[in-house]
């Protein structure tokens, strides 16, 4: 099937190539003519595993074209999908200016029927304002071509998304149409065929499904980080907590990991949106905003537990510390709300120098924080150590995982080490001679 789609970040680019991998043939349509000249030239502006060669592949094979020109893209294609940025607007809720754009853009190019599906993650009644938008368009024109509108949430993982998306769990498509239920069962038929994983429903239920699967998620990390606070006041420690608590399978073992606070791209601001979703109908959020306020905290607390080591933040002052981690996870070069930024605000504000690696996200820290004296970007995990005073570990990178506590020690003025994802057994480090604060470890206190 001849497809376009707009926008080619983490979900454009992934679906765009994933829908090339299986045969489709795709235009990936950007305003942003570097990225474009970039993917044409077979540079990835995103680090995905298994993207890049996947991209070059079907980029050669002549199914997956880049441009900048929407018209030619939309006149060629009966399947348009929106997967442009839905970031958090002022107050919160998610602002729509670029899907609305691209809705615009369509009415301005649509010459045949097409089905426009909305990958981007939008609050409800979102299609309907989409909808409205091609309409009005294609009324300026006085043309008058038939298209629907279909809800088709993304649920891939950053750090996965290529996994993800060629093994998607659910399809979830939602229109009131059963011929576009059939169209888009064709286009994803490659990726449904072990078992049907379409479901279908209703357009608002669909644009819902996707906050309240990432709520879900931030809520189950909130809650384990409040269980943490608690462990840590009371002497008890979370990770025997936690794995008392993943054995029931009702609860089971996914997501039930304290740390330093969720990040990204999506629950942050899907979380808020939803929030504010509540709010405009009239519903109070009281769960959701609770989920929010925890996660604030949590982006605080490794901060805290360096105050309370140090006795105090003065005593930060003139500190160097190593931050090993600043993606907010792994295997993602993605810093978009990383806990990592707060700390190195928090840090630089008490007057301490950050000396950080990231496996991935160098050049987007180096985009984020620019050329300052008091933060370092190092080449590897032990070129962080040289010449620092304490580690912060904040990132789940594996290679951080086994590390030589010995050759730690022996680099850190203050042989201590703050775990932001309880990476370590608290025995193993202080039997090197580390001190450690790790998230929720009563032992700690
Ligand atoms: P992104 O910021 O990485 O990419 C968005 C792209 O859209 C950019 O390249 C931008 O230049 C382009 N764009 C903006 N306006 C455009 C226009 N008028 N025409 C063409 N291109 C345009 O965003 P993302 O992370 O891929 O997220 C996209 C949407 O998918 C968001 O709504 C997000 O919430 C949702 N989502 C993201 C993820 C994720 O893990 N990143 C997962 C599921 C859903």
């Amino acid at each position: 099937m001849h497809v376009t789609i707009f926008g080619t970040g983490y979900v454009g680019l992934v679906s765009g190539t994933c829908l090339a991998e299986v045969g489709h043939d795709v235009v990936c349509v950007d305003i942003d003519q570097r990225k474009i000249d970039g993917l044409e030239a077979g540079v990835i502006p995103i680090y995905e595993p298994g993207l890049e060669p996947m991209v070059r592949a079907n980029h050669a094979a002549g199914r997956l074209k880049f441009t900048t020109d929407a018209a030619a893209a939309i006149a060629a294609s009966e399947v348009v999908f929106i997967a442009v940025g839905t970031p958090p607007d002022e107050d919160g809720s998610a602002d729509l200016q670029y899907v609305l754009a691209v809705a615009r853009t369509i009415g301005r190019h649509l010459q045949a029927p097409a089905i426009v599906v909305d990958k981007s993650t939008v609050p409800v009644g979102t299609a309907d304002k989409v909808r409205d938008a091609i309409a009005a368009e294609l009324a300026a024109r006085g043309v008058d071509i038939a298209f629907d509108v279909v809800s088709n949430p993304e649920f891939l993982k950053e750090g996965a998304a290529v996994e993800d998306c060629m093994r998607p769990d659910r399809i979830v498509l939602g229109t009131s149409s059963p011929a576009s239920i059939e169209r888009l069962r064709r286009l994803y038929a490659p990726f449904n065929r072990n078992h049907d994983r379409i479901v279908a429903m209703d357009v608002r239920s669909a644009e819902l499904t996707k906050y309240a699967a990432n709520a879900m998620l931030a809520t189950k990390i909130s809650f384990m980080n409040e269980i943490a606070g608690i462990a840590e006041k009371v002497g008890a420690d979370i990770e025997q907590v936690r794995k008392g608590i993943g054995s029931d399978p009702r609860i089971g073992w996914h997501f039930i990991y304290p740390g330093a606070g969720y990040g990204g791209s999506c629950f942050p601001k899907d979380v808020q949106a939803l929030a504010r979703t509540a709010v405009q109908h009239g519903h109070e959020p009281t769960l959701l905003d609770a989920v929010e306020s925890v996660n604030d905290r949590q982006k605080r607390h490794l901060f805290e537990l360096a105050v309370r080591h140090y006795g105090g933040a003065a005593a930060l002052r003139g500190k160097t510390i190593a931050l090993w981690g600043l993606a907010f996870k792994p295997n993602t070069d993605d810093m978009r709300e990383a806990s990592s930024r707060r700390l190195v605000q928090q840090l630089w504000d008490a007057g301490a120098r950050v000396r950080a690696y990231d496996p991935e996200a160098r050049e987007e820290a180096r985009r984020i924080f620019g050329d300052r004296d008091d933060l370092v970007l190092c080449d590897s995990a032990g070129d962080a150590l040289q010449g620092a005073d304490a580690l912060v570990v904040i990132t789940e990178w594996k290679q951080f995982r086994s590390p030589d506590f010995a050759q730690i020690r022996a680099r850190l003025g203050d042989g201590v080490l703050f775990d932001g994802r309880n990476l370590y057994e608290p025995a193993d480090v202080e039997a090197a001679g580390i001190a450690y604060w790790g998230i929720g470890r009563g032992r700690s206190i």
